[in-house]
């Protein structure tokens, strides 16, 4: 059995959490970083399809009882977890930072988007009532119900360590079924601490379990005939293999997949407030979200003049630096690799003819030298042939593009393959409303940059930025979470026999 993840000061092994206990079982293992430091802090197991199998068989020993257990005592269940996620909000948000390398207040913030979904599956006892209809015919009543569906599995992206998980497992947990979670291998700390005060909430053993791992864990939940669903977050490429491969053996499978989210901003646009917006939603997290704004589409000549001019002392000025320090903005990037991918898409732009405003690349932290920074960098005049505009970057990095008009901006904003988040800038109401109604994206800002809805709505985009029926928490979770059974019901009089029918009943 593992220290506690919070406990740790020096490199530790990071082990599963199966069937109540923390346990070290895998030989092969990854190293996880301090973006900020550059330095190794972790030892990632690497789950073997074997000790997957053990995760999966406590979840499902620990099924029966579970979905027995009547909604309501579910639900006290999570109302104890919300009061332990509050008490250790400090400790678990370090955690987050730590590993990922996001500031401080933004790892509180993703933690506090994470126990909305808590709150919400409080009410799980309401969210899983019933339709009910007496008299449907002639003596005959019909209702409906929903019942969990067995061990559901969730895979998880490094960019939201806490609240991505969070979207998954509370509903699925409250719905009546056991879980099992593969956090990314880059940050996975978080999900173990999570794990343990679940446990403290009165979570019986075998409900939750995580395992660690990489490709070889994936594929065999994927694999395992009893897992009977597949909750992903990650990037396009791992979206669309997932689902592919969790429906071909016959699981319920909602894979959300990678962004580029446009900003239209029209002439009509508070200037500063829309650029405000931009440096938030552009270079938060160092970009690394999927609801980040990395395109700004800026309709007409003096609307991207105006942007630009007031953007680029923006982007120079973001103060930049571990994500514990006092009054930082914007941190490392997840891993020395990502940095140089990043680096080589902003040497692409240039190359490509884009206008590069500010230039991010070979930023230098000071006491921080081996750490994984990069400046913010600010691109003008990029067109939809570049390779900046058409792929994810998942970096600092924002792209201006200038339309003549609303019409163009709006055929830009729905053939990007994408259509995850988008929002619109303007003072006019009825371009407002237009662009909500026509637009081919999953999530809409009006005058909000990073339009997530909260946790009683769902998530989720459209396009390549999902594959599945399903968005994620809300009450679409209730849906992917549970199968429904309908109950048509009639109780004999003890009159004699009516004799047998033949045709189909029309009552
Ligand atoms: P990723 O796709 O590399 O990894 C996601 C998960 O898949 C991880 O748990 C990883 O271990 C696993 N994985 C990676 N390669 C795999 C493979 N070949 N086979 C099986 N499993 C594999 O994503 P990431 O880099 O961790 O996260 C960033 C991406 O996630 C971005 O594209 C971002 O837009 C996306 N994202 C999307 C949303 C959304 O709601 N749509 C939310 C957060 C992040």
């Amino acid at each position: 059995m593992s220290a506690q993840p919070s406990e740790r000061n020096a490199p530790q092994p990071i082990g599963h959490y199966i069937n109540g206990e923390y346990r070290n079982i895998s030989s092969a293992s990854v190293p996880s970083f301090n973006p900020a430091s550059g330095t190794i802090t972790g030892a990632v197991a690497l789950a073997t399809a074997a000790e997957v199998d053990l995760a999966v068989q406590a979840a499902q020993a620990a099924f029966p009882d579970w979905s027995q257990t009547p909604p309501l005592k579910r639900a006290r269940v999570m109302f104890r977890f919300k009061e332990l996620i509050e008490r250790d909000l400090d400790q678990l948000a370090a955690v987050i930072t730590r590993e990922h390398g996001k500031v401080l207040s933004d790892a509180k913030g993703e933690l506090v988007r994470g126990l909305e979904v808590v709150e919400y599956a409080c009410g799980i006892p309401e969210l899983l009532k019933g339709d009910y209809t007496e008299q449907i015919a002639n003596g005959l009543d019909a209702w409906t119900m929903r019942q969990p569906l067995g061990v559901c599995a969730g895979i998880t992206p490094f960019n939201f360590p806490a609240m991505v998980p969070m979207w998954m497992f509370p509903m699925a947990i409250a719905c009546g079924n056991t879980f099992v979670l593969k956090p990314s291998e880059r940050d996975p700390s978080v999900s173990l601490m999570l794990a343990g005060l679940l446990k403290e909430a009165g979570l019986p053993d075998g409900v939750f379990n995580v395992v660690q791992g990489d490709k070889v864990a994936v594929d065999a939940l994927l694999d395992h005939p009893e897992v009977r669903a597949i909750s992903f977050v990650g990037s396009t490429p791992i979206a669309q293999y997932i689902y592919a491969r969790g429906t071909v053996s016959g699981k319920r499978v909602q894979a959300l997949g990678g962004a580029k989210n446009h900003m239209i901003v029209m002439p009509d646009a508070n200037i500063e407030k829309a650029a405000d917006a931009l440096i938030g939603a552009g270079y938060g997290a160092a970009g690394e979200r999927c609801m980040a704004i990395s395109v700004a589409v800026a309709v007409g000549d003096a609307t991207a003049d105006a942007l630009v001019e007031k953007l680029a002392p923006m982007v120079r000025a973001l103060r930049i630096g571990d994500g514990m320090g006092d009054k930082v903005e914007m941190g490392p990037v997840i891993t020395a690799q990502h940095r140089d991918k990043i680096t080589g898409y902003i040497d692409d732009g240039v190359a490509a003819g884009a206008s590069l405003v500010v230039d991010g690349r070979g930023h230098r932290v000071a006491g921080c030298e081996q750490g994984f920074f990069l400046g913010g960098s600010l691109f003008d005049r990029v067109t939809p042939a570049m390779r900046i505009y058409q792929e994810e970057i998942f970096g600092p990095v924002l792209c201006v593009v200038r339309a003549p008009d609303f019409a163009t901006a709006l055929k830009l904003t729905d053939e990007h393959p994408y259509g995850n988040g988008t929002a619109i800038f303007t003072r006019d109401g009825h371009v407002a409303r237009e662009f909500a109604h026509r637009v081919q994206v999953g999530m809409i800002g009006i005058n909000v940059p990073i339009p997530v809805p909260m946790a009683f709505h769902s998530f989720g985009g459209w396009k390549k930025s999902l594959m599945g029926d399903h968005h994620a928490h809300g009450p679409e979770a209730v849906r992917f979470y549970t199968r429904q059974k309908a109950v048509t019901q009639r109780w004999l009089s003890s009159e004699g026999s009516q004799g047998a029918e033949f045709a189909m009943p029309t009552h």
